[in-house]
C-alpha cells in the first residue's frame, strides 16, 4: 500500500468513509476488468442428506476494488461486508494475501486450448 497517502477513494475501507461490519470472506480475483471492482469466488462445501455426501459449490461476489490496494485477477483476497456500494457490490476488499497459482495455471492452460486452428476444423467438419 505504498500509495496510501494519496488514496482519494471515498469507499476504500482504509481511507475512505465507508466503514465494513458483518461478513468477511477469503477468496480469488477471477476477474478484475471493471472500474474499481473485482468479482470474487471462492468454494463452499453443502451437505446434501439424500446421498450423505459433500458437494463442493461456490460463491461469487463482486467486491470494491480500492485504488490503494489495487487487486489483479489471480490475486487471494480478504473481503469485507459493507454497505451497498452499488446496484451489486454490498463487499470491499480489504487486503491482499497473495496469488492463488492453482487459478492462474488453469486460466492459461484454458488460454492454450482456444488456440484458432481448432476452432477451423470443427467448423469445416460442420459445414
Ligand atoms: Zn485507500
Amino acid at each position: 500500500m505504498a500509495e496510501a497517502k494519496n488514496c482519494t477513494d471515498q469507499h476504500c475501507p482504509h481511507h475512505g468513509s465507508v466503514k465494513t461490519h458483518g461478513r468477511a470472506f477469503v477468496g480469488t480475483v477471477i476477474e478484475a476488468k471493471m472500474q474499481k471492482t473485482a468479482t470474487i469466488e471462492w468454494p463452499r462445501t453443502r451437505y446434501l442428506p439424500k446421498y450423505e455426501r459433500t458437494a463442493t459449490e461456490r460463491s461469487r461476489v463482486k467486491a470494491h476494488n480500492p485504488g490503494c490496494i489495487d487487486a489483479k485477477k489471480g490475486d487471494i483476497v480478504r473481503i469485507q461486508e459493507c454497505r451497498p456500494l452499488s446496484k451489486t457490490k454490498t463487499f470491499t476488499i480489504t487486503e491482499v494475501l497473495g496469488q492463488n497459482r492453482t487459478f492462474l495455471a488453469r486460466e492459461e492452460l484454458l488460454e492454450e486450448a482456444k488456440m484458432p486452428e481448432k476452432v477451423d476444423q470443427v467448423k469445416s467438419e460442420e459445414a
